[in-house]
């Protein structure tokens, strides 16, 4: 079949969109695709149609129906030293933005950081939940489920582990029960992958188990304690993906001479903005700006970009030292990965290239270097606040001219 009786084909309904990729290699069906809206919306999607990736891989498992690809440009931060347990010397970030001001905003704290010789990371806990829902007839068989599974937690570990090479159950807990219904948290390790995928074809398994030597039924194989993609405060509490921690201690003249502000005023803002503000507004972001730097981090680097929202929860806390900075972050809800998912995208390829975090064995390195960044991120913000440099800051990389 010729393109144009293809686009003839798709105007009058005799074909779907997704049936091109049988009929035409997967650069034709793009094309074909993009061609149709430009005729029928009568526009021109020129900017769409640029792109380098190899869409005969991304149409097997990264995206469907594609016409192109959107460009979000990248910006430089760093260089950033960082003493953490897997990254260690100074970095280069890419950040993915149209948000003007983001980047000088990171690379000011990367500067002030470097300054004061690093920042130290720590991963406190790695882990990937899938949490199903399982009815029950009674409250009685509903606790009857919950000590199955407990008693059990080896039988359904092997079971589980048998759908995945790196996939390993590590616990099922906490296991939640509403009544007649039961929700059991089933976290894995998931090696360098995020592991959504890998988590929920093991919990598939593992229910068939559970189905079939107990009276329980399962509803839905996730029944959103899990929590994917939602703000929640048992991710807060119990951490899901990577949860980190990352602090720095800044000598009193950096923080007057680069930051232009004292450890006593950002003690002060970080305190009634992020701690009370928070606090009085029910927020469970207890931070300035975490998904700014990790949404900026996962564009460039092929991450799901839905977990924004889990990686938006944390606590930053600041301590005036006698004039020194004491500075913290804490982010319990960081879900990624260095293999699988959009990672092996051209583009996210070469920015994990930058960090020397592609593939397997890079996923810890990879949480480090985010950690470290946002607390750059969340510092410059903070202290611009302090200072009352925010909006001429903004006016002068960000407004609309
Ligand atoms: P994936 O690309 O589906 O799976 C990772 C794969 O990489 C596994 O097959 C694993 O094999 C293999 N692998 C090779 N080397 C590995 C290594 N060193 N460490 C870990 N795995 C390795 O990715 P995923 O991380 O499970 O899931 C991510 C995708 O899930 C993203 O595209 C995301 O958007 C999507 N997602 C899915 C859901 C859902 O509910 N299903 C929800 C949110 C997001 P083995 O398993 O054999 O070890």
């Amino acid at each position: 079949m010729e393109k144009t009786e293809a686009i003839k084909k798709l105007e009058g309904g005799e074909i779907k969109m997704y049936q091109l990729d049988d009929l035409f290699s997967s650069s034709d069906a793009v094309d074909i695709r993009r061609e149709y809206l430009e005729k029928v919306n009568k526009i021109d999607l020129e900017n769409i149609s640029k792109y380098s990736l190899n869409m005969d891989k991304a149409s097997q498992k990264n995206i469907e129906n594609p016409i192109g690809a959107v460009q979000i440009p990248i910006g430089i931060a760093g260089p950033l030293k960082i003493n953490g347990e897997y990254a260690k010397g100074e970095f280069y970030i890419p950040i993915a933005t149209s948000e003007g001001a983001l980047v000088a905003s990171i690379n000011r704290g990367c500067s002030v950081i470097t300054l004061a010789k690093g920042v130290n990371t720590l991963i406190i806990d790695d882990k990937m939940t899938r949490a199903p829902v399982i009815r029950t007839e009674s409250i009685q068989k509903s606790y009857e489920i919950k000590n199955w599974i407990e008693n059990n937690f080896l039988k359904l570990k092997k079971i589980a582990e048998t759908t995945t090479q790196h996939g390993k159950l590590i616990k099922v807990d906490p296991i939640l029960i509403a009544g007649n219904y039961v929700y059991p948290r089933f976290n894995y390790s998931t090696g360098d992958s995020m592991g959504m995928n890998m988590v929920t074809i093991a919990t598939e398994k593992a229910l068939e188990l559970l189905e079939n030597e107990t009276s329980g039924e399962v509803i839905s194989l996730s029944g959103n304690a899990c929590v994917d993609k939602k703000p929640s405060n048992i991710n807060l509490i119990e951490g899901r993906g990577k949860s980190l921690i990352a602090d720095i201690l800044i000598p009193k003249e950096i923080v007057h001479n680069k930051l232009k502000t004292t450890a006593k005023s950002i003690e002060k803002v970080n305190t009634i903005k992020n701690l009370i503000g928070s606090a009085v507004s029910g927020s469970m972001g207890f931070n300035a700006h975490y998904a700014n730097i990790i949404a900026g981090l996962f564009l460039a680097t092929g991450q799901d970009v839905a977990h924004v929202v889990e990686g938006s929860l944390g606590i930053t806390t600041a301590e005036n030292r006698n004039g020194d900075l004491y500075f913290s972050v804490t982010i319990p809800d960081l879900p990624i990965a260095t293999v699988g998912g959009g990672t092996s995208l051209e583009t996210s390829e070469e920015s994990l290239k930058i960090l020397d975090c592609h593939g397997t064995g890079k996923v810890e390195k990879l949480a480090e270097i985010m950690a470290a960044t946002v607390l750059g991120g969340e510092l410059s913000l903070i202290s611009a606040l302090s200072s009352g440099h925010l909006a001429k800051a903004h006016k002068t990389h960000g407004r609309a001219k």
